[in-house]
């Protein structure tokens, strides 16, 4: 049996990296796994873990690496994900996570297929992340110029749609300047290991998505 794609989706706030994450996973069948989203809903089942991390996020500091780490490993585990296929979204967000994923993998002899950066000025991602609404259940994103058919209700699952508390005009600037600091290092990382592809984030999700696919297939020799 062989096994499934490996990848990692980088890029800044507000990138589409989720939005690209889905359709990814949906392509190849693979699971999509978002620490951001797998924070927010252990904060809503109040464990300690979610409560500790939410402290951070509502600042836009970075949850602490031991926490993330241990979050990470429990989902590839229980999901079987090294060899099934995963796409990463918002992980890893530092040059030491990055550093103990490639372990992983090596030691699993499973190794990352490709990491996608997705590239979007800085002045759009601002816009976008104003306008951005979320569904609280699914995580589907929207924004006030593509809001759901029903407002407030996701078109999805029917959940509530609304704006994350972290994205505040304070919480984003700090998310975005460690996104500088402590995320972008990674980029040399991967370009470094050969796996890096850059990819135009700007367009229609359809347009992304055929550019990200296209790269991702002609790395996988499809
Ligand atoms: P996201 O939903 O990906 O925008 O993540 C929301 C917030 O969760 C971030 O601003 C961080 O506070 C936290 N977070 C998510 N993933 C990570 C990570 N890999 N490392 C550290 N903090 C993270």
């Amino acid at each position: 049996m062989t096994s499934g794609v490996r990848l990692i989706l980088l890029g800044k706030q507000g990138s589409g990296k989720g939005t690209q994450a889905v359709r990814l996973a949906d392509h190849y069948g693979i699971a999509h796994l978002s620490t951001g989203d797998l924070f927010r809903a252990a904060a809503r089942a109040g464990t300690p873990s979610g409560l500790e991390a939410i402290e951070y996020m509502d600042r836009g500091e970075l949850v602490p690496d031991d926490i993330v780490l241990k979050v990470v490993r429990e989902q590839m585990r229980r999901g079987g994900l090294m060899d099934d296929g995963f796409v990463l979204d918002g992980f890893p967000r530092t040059l030491a996570q990055a550093e103990a994923l490639e372990a992983e993998l090596a030691a699993a002899d499973r190794p990352l297929d490709v990491a996608i950066d997705l590239e979007v000025p800085t002045e759009i991602v601002l816009d976008r992340i104003a306008g951005r609404r979320v569904c609280e259940d699914c995580g589907t994103t929207y924004h006030l110029t593509m809001p759901p058919k029903v407002a407030g209700v996701c078109d999805v699952c029917g959940g509530t749609v609304s704006q994350r508390d972290d994205d505040t005009e304070a919480s984003v600037m700090r998310r975005l300047e460690l996104y500088h600091t402590a995320t972008m290092p990674i980029l040399d990382f991967y370009r470094g290991l050969g796996r890096l592809v850059e990819i135009d984030g700007m367009g229609s999700g359809d347009e992304v998505f055929d550019r990200v696919r296209t790269a991702v297939d002609g790395r996988l020799g499809g």
